[in-house]
């Protein structure tokens, strides 16, 4: 293959004009200015991306947790031409389409038992947002608007605007912002990185339910819901713990009459090794967060599902003023809305979870060797996600210092080998799409043992 002189500067002329007007998330744009080039994608294909100069990057975290089939999956890609020629939008009050009536079928159909109604939004913040204000509504409409307060856990994320923001506890989102947020109760994590000598992850989860259980006792009044996200706490850190601990959780919310939020916007979809998280815990919660993989990472789309009970809070004469009170100017896009169906649509006609046995089986082989790093503290997995925690002091489990950005140089080394790594913070993990094959799951292991060697021999 023969590069051009256009195209050996293609990446550094679009990265240049990159940073003459664009903004980007969740970064410090002055990092890209140098010796850190932004990185201009002209197209992917399967578990690829490739950039103007075409050099390929394994995309091993999903685009950000969203793609599920691959980029540019060709069902996916049909699902959308065929839909764009019918109709791209349209009003969501008073007017409906087949995407979202169908859709809202397939996911309640799916979904844990009784979990019968969906209503759409456009982001998972917006979801989480969406059962925030539903919530507490519900025992407003109920008669009890002392219940207004959230109850969530410690390291816990559920996105970035400010309702969700509060509900969350990732300090590096949520300290600059505090100011501005709602007063939210804080129960500890049941995060098995905390299993003390001896402890195995379902007695972890145990003894940490405990402060939990009286948290919920003592606020039971103002507790409007628990919002957690099941089994994998992800952007804290890829921590996991034991199902039993939603087990408990949703005896104890039914108990003391308290909602319970599952936020599966980042483990949905298979991530964990069943459709939901909520599976494994045998539960189904009052309030269902889905976004993220619901459009097999195409569009921006979320839905959260409710049971009957919680609708009915809502059905009323119009002159009760009783209504939910919430939309979004492209609220069920249709566009969005086909995706998602034919996402679903696959899930039933392949058989997506049984191959992601295997697939999650390869990670651990292509990972094994690193238990033995003397600074990784934890490979941990659940289903299709991956972590290698990695620590300055193996015994001690004493973090590296924050500033020696050791993720960094993880990041930096895998693009380097065509891989994408994007750690958070000193936590190295996978979250592939579902269409990686064995072989480049290997790759993925060893570019891995490889960037975090570089990463930690200083
Ligand atoms: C990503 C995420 C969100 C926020 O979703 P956005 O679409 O990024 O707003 C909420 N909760 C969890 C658990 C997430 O991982």
């Amino acid at each position: 293959m023969s590069f051009n002189v256009d195209e050996k500067s293609a990446n550094a002329a679009l990265a240049r004009r990159d940073l003459a007007h664009v903004w980007h998330p969740c970064t410090q744009m002055k990092d890209h200015e140098a010796n850190l080039p932004m990185i201009p994608i002209r197209r992917g294909e399967g578990v690829w991306l490739e950039d103007f100069e075409g050099k390929r990057y394994l995309d091993s975290i999903s685009s950000w947790w969203v793609n599920l089939f691959g980029h540019a999956n060709p069902r996916l890609n049909a699902a959308l031409i065929e839909q764009v020629g019918q109709l791209e939008h349209v009003i969501f009050a008073g007017f409906t389409h087949e995407p979202a009536i169908e859709l809202a079928e397939a996911l309640t159909a799916v979904a844990p038992p009784g979990l019968n109604r969906c209503f759409l939004a456009d982001n998972g913040s917006a979801a989480v947002e969406v059962a925030v204000k539903m919530a507490y509504h519900y025992w407003r409409n109920s008669g009890r608007p002392a219940k207004r307060r959230f109850l969530t856990l410690a390291n816990s994320y559920h996105g970035e605007t400010l309702g969700a923001l509060a509900v969350g506890n990732v300090a590096l989102y949520k300290e600059v912002y505090a100011p501005l947020l709602m007063d939210v109760l804080i129960a500890p994590s049941p995060d098995a990185w905390q299993r003390e000598a001896g402890e195995d992850a379902a007695a972890c989860a145990r003894r940490l339910f405990e402060p939990m259980r009286a948290m919920l006792e003592r606020h039971a009044d103002e507790l409007a819901a628990v919002i957690v996200e099941p089994l994998v706490q992800c952007a804290g850190n890829m921590r996991m713990y034991h199902p039993v601990y939603l087990t408990l959780l949703r005896t104890a919310c039914t108990e003391y009459g308290v909602l319970l939020i599952a936020d599966e916007i980042a483990v949905g979809f298979g991530r964990t090794g069943t459709l939901f998280a909520c599976e494994q815990a045998n539960i189904s919660p009052d309030l269902l967060c889905l976004s993220k993989g619901l459009t097999g990472g195409y569009l921006p789309l979320s839905a959260v599902l409710a049971p009957q009970r919680i609708y009915d809070a809502f059905y009323d004469e119009y002159q009760k003023l009783n209504a939910f009170l919430h939309s979004h100017s492209y609220t069920g896009n249709p566009l969005a809305c086909a995706v998602a169906r034919e996402t679903l649509r696959m899930f039933a006609d392949t058989p997506v979870i049984d191959n992601n046995r295997q697939l999650a089986a390869l990670m651990a082989e292509a990972t094994a060797p690193l238990r033995d790093h003397a600074h990784v503290a934890e490979v941990r997995q659940t289903g299709m996600i991956l972590a290698i925690e990695l620590v300055r002091d193996k015994a001690s489990r004493t973090p590296y210092d924050w500033r020696e950005r050791r993720g960094l140089a993880v990041y930096r080394h895998a693009l380097s080998r065509g891989v994408l790594l994007r750690p958070i913070g000193e936590v190295v993990y996978f979250m592939p799409p579902y269409v990686i094959t064995p072989d480049e799951i290997a790759l993925l292991g060893q570019v891995a043992a490889e960037a975090i060697e570089v990463a930690t021999c200083a």
